[in-house]
């Protein structure tokens, strides 16, 4: 059957970027339709990302925390996990978040489109759905398409060969899983599986875990790691072979020699890609990026003046906390604000234990940009608040301009490290210094206490963070 439709704007993808976008633009009194093949709204984020794999990291930490409070003289039998109720836990989180969604387009009059959408010209979307076919006509268009895993090309196609969305799915818990990647969602998935009695064997290409965090704030959670699962860095994979009984996987070390280990499944966690091609965006004039990202301005505007894209298909980093920002700039754009997305800096977060957060600028990127800078660093080890809760391995860093100037950077490897990171933030958005931080009072004893210490190692002075 074919339909046709006339909206204001119609946003094509309903994750975090496409789902505050159509909102937004609701609520500034233009007509949406908001266009998505899956039957659930909510993207990457809410059906297989941030939400699914926190839910279950939230059931990992449990466990782990249970199996470390016996140095505080308090032991509990080995937890008996019920799979089928672990995953039914997860899916009515989802589900609670998802139905949350459909009542909140319906409230603004969001008109839903389920079907695959590509662009036919400047100004109309072709929406498929089996036999049906709706013709959109839009005023303008936000692109909000997400992302997918990249495939290994000499990765066979075999069920045990995982990807993220695969791992979460928690079908069955391996008793070996070896994984490719030792990024943040390798490592989230590591600890989910290892919580759960798997073996764990990571390999990374690089000389480090989470390799865009300065290699000494990821240390101590690599030290704490290496006692757990195998860890190879600075380590390629060349070759997997799926046979009848394991899999078998080869790869080259620092020596260079060729090695192999065996695992019952395999999670490939080296990145992800954009999803713009099938848009049918090179034959309307949207200018990409040699790795496929659409190129947009800061008003979220493509080369086509009537398209806009927000969120992982415009480059990285690809959060969901970035998506729904650009969201609401592209829209208000459209609605007639004079809008930017301009923040000083996006926060990054491993929910790893202990996690690691950072923002602003790295010290290896001041480094490499040649850039003055002064550091505080304090070791959550001289922390009462971190000794007496037992997350004494950590540290809060923190780096600004020479002289007293602004900071310009910060991280923090600890429990609450992703809470606590927005103090940073905020420090950084607010042009604060050494001082405004270090002289801001902090509450004693808190695990935010060690990023006012960190400040005030600056010049020294501290002398009894206990
Ligand atoms: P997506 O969420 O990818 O949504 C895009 C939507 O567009 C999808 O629903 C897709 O089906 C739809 N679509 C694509 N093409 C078409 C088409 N042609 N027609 C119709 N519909 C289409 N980020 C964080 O900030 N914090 C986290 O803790 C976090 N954890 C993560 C854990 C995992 C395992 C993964 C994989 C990702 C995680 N992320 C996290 C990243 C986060 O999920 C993404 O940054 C976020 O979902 C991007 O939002 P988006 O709106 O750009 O796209």
């Amino acid at each position: 059957m074919a339909n046709t439709l006339s909206v204001d704007v119609a946003v094509l993808g309903a994750g975090p970027g496409g789902y505050t976008a159509a909102f937004r633009a609701a609520d500034l009194g233009l007509s949406v339709c908001l266009i998505e093949r899956q039957q659930l709204l909510g993207g990457v984020c809410l059906n297989v990302g941030c939400i699914p794999s926190k839910t279950l990291l939230h059931a990992a930490s449990i466990i782990e925390e249970a199996r470390e409070i016996k140095d505080f003289g308090i032991t509990f039998a080995e937890p008996q996990v019920d799979l089928a109720a672990l995953r039914a836990k997860k899916e009515s989180v989802i589900g609670q978040l998802t139905k949350g969604l459909d009542g909140l387009c319906t409230a603004r009059g969001v008109t839903r489109l389920t079907g695959n959408g590509h662009f036919v010209d400047s100004s109309s979307l072709s929406v498929v759905s089996g036999e049906d076919e709706t013709t959109v006509s839009f005023g303008q268009a936000i692109i909000a398409t997400g992302s997918q895993p990249v495939r290994l090309p000499f990765a066979p196609d075999d069920p045990r060969i995982w990807d993220s969305t695969a791992a979460l799915a928690l079908d069955a818990v391996p008793n070996r899983l070896l994984i490719i990647g030792g990024g943040i969602i390798g490592l989230e998935m590591a600890q989910i599986y290892h919580a759960l009695g798997t073996e764990i064997t990571i390999i990374e290409m690089l000389d480090q875990l989470i390799p865009p965090a300065d290699k000494d704030l990821v240390q101590p959670l690599f030290l704490k790691l290496k006692k757990r699962y195998r860890i190879h860095t600075k380590t390629s994979v060349t070759a997997i072979e799926a046979n009848k009984g394991e899999i078998s996987v080869r790869w080259n070390g620092e020596d260079e020699k060729e090695q192999s280990t065996a695992c019952d499944a395999v999670l490939v966690a080296v990145g992800r890609r954009p999803n713009s091609g099938d848009l049918g965006l090179e034959q309307i004039g949207v200018t990409l990026s040699e790795r496929g990202f659409i190129t947009v301005n800061e008003q979220m505007q493509t080369s086509v003046p009537t398209i806009y894209a927000i969120g992982d298909v415009v480059g990285e980093p690809m959060l969901a906390h970035k998506a729904t920002h650009q969201a609401k700039v592209a829209a208000e754009v459209i609605a007639g604000r004079n809008v930017a997305f301009s923040p000083l800096t996006i926060p990054s977060v491993a929910y790893t234990s202990p996690e690691v957060a950072w923002m602003g600028v790295t010290e290896k990127q001041a480094k490499e940009e040649g850039l003055d800078y002064d550091k505080g660093k304090f070791s959550w080890g001289a922390s009462g608040r971190a000794l007496s809760a037992g997350a004494a391995t950590g540290a809060s860093k923190v780096l600004f301009e020479t002289g007293g100037g602004r900071i310009i950077g910060a991280g923090i490897c600890g429990a609450n490290a992703g809470e606590l990171i927005h103090e940073a933030v905020l420090a950084l958005e607010m042009g604060a210094d050494a001082e405004d931080i270090s002289k801001t009072v902090h509450a004693h004893p808190t695990l935010a206490e060690t990023f006012a210490f960190a400040a005030e190692m600056v010049d020294g002075s501290i002398t009894d963070a206990l």
